[in-house]
């Protein structure tokens, strides 16, 4: 892309603050708003067979097959949620199976994590967790002697972390799988919108998303299910029978309306978006490390997301930087843990201190980020960075 069409107008005013927490949610695209503003002026509940149902029910058949098209999946193999995480429980309380083995890595979202373990222990099944090396990267040896056992098999690896957006090659992760006879589930929040996937190419069994990490409203996702996959039904809400018995309740028209509209936008502008963005996230790298050369990106040297950078600045705790930062926007690790004073499990999992882990900034780029934006993100990290080492020398 051209240096000016990066820059944006060049007359525009400089920003006075930078979002940059795609990975905690992306701020909502203009074509899902509008979308969820009219569903929400159009009553009908999407199961009644009237005109208004109908008119709901059609709203809900665009968003299904407008996820569809982004997927390339058939609308009828996804199943609406809440959100990533209630399908991430769903996933893989079905496909668990019985007295067998569940896989998972070590880097996984708590959906992915905790959930395992209380599936495993609700249907007896062993957890195994598998390593990664000091750039998030998945240990393939390990998972290979997982999979060499006779016991039937649910894989879940997650397709990029959430925390260093470092990526997994899942369509290999699925080979392996299959051919010892597992069932292969993947949490894509992270990639879905931000990077192809295309189901009708990578034989993914079962795929975890939530709307609100590419530009949908938040509170909305899918599981995809593939079709005729050996699993049990054991749905987590019963009910009404929607979703196919999967997922009974009434279908929430305007949150799916409004994520089909975001997948729709997403798609239409996935590979201009990620070029832009990776370079956007590369001039925050660069400008970061000129200035403090000390600074250590993690999971830099191998394949990652375009808009994910995570940063450990070595004596200068997260917590005072962001601090020091109030019209930045990022995260300390992961923003779904913040809050939690343990050190980040990912950045453990590949080998950093805890202090190191807690000297991390997780800074994420999306498709509204401008070129204004990130210098006014340099000049704030840099100099808050600065003023929390000076003070922790003086201290
Ligand atoms: N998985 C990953 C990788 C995530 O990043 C998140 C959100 N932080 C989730 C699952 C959960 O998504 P939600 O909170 O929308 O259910």
């Amino acid at each position: 892309m051209a240096g000016d069409q990066l820059r944006g107008d060049s007359a525009a005013p400089q920003p006075t603050s930078a979002y940059l927490d795609y990975n905690a949610t992306a701020p909502v695209r203009p074509e899902a708003a509008s979308a969820v503003i009219a569903t929400l002026r159009t009553p009908g509940n999407a199961s009644s067979p009237h005109a208004a149902g109908r008119q709901a029910s059609a709203l809900v058949q665009l968003g299904r097959s407008q996820l569809a098209e982004l997927l390339v999946c058939s609308p009828s193999e996804l199943v609406f949620t809440s959100g990533a995480t209630e399908a991430n429980n769903l996933a893989l309380r079905a496909a668990a199976p019985n007295g067998g083995n569940i896989v998972v890595s070590a880097t996984e979202h708590p959906a992915v994590l905790e959930a395992a373990h209380q599936v495993a222990a609700d249907q007896q099944c062993d957890l195994t967790i598998i390593g990664v090396d000091g750039d998030g990267q998945l240990r393939f040896d390990e998972l290979r002697a997982a999979l060499s056992g006779p016991r039937r098999t649910l894989v879940s690896i997650m397709a990029a972390n959430n925390e260093t957006g470092v990526l997994n090659n899942v369509q290999e992760i699925v080979k392996l799988t299959h051919a010892a006879g597992g069932i292969f589930h993947t949490d894509a929040t992270q990639l879905i919108g931000r990077l192809p996937l295309d189901l009708s190419v990578v034989a993914i069994d079962m795929l975890s998303l939530s709307a609100h990490k590419f530009g949908g409203p938040q509170g909305v996702g899918a599981l995809f299910l593939r079709r005729r996959l050996p699993i049990a039904h054991r749905p987590l809400v019963r009910g009404g029978g929607q979703e196919r018995g999967w997922r009974a309740g009434t279908l929430n028209v305007a949150g799916i309306a409004g994520m089909g509209a975001a997948a729709a936008a997403a798609r239409a502008q996935l590979d201009p978006e990620r070029r832009r963005i990776a370079q956007l996230r590369d001039r925050l790298e660069t400008m970061v490390l000129s200035a403090l050369p000390d600074t250590k990106i993690n999971g830099r040297s191998v394949s990652r997301l375009p808009g994910v950078t995570s940063m450990t600045f070595p004596g200068a705790p997260a917590d005072a930087v962001l601090a020091g930062l109030p019209d930045v926007a990022a995260s300390d690790g992961s923003a779904c843990s913040s809050g939690a004073l343990t050190p980040s499990h990912v950045l453990l999992a590949m080998g950093r201190t805890a202090e190191e882990a807690d000297s991390t900034v997780r800074f994420s780029l999306g498709y509204a980020t401008t070129y204004a934006e990130i210098d006014f993100a340099v000049e704030q990290v840099v100099s808050a960075v600065r003023r929390v080492k000076e003070a922790m020398w003086v201290s």
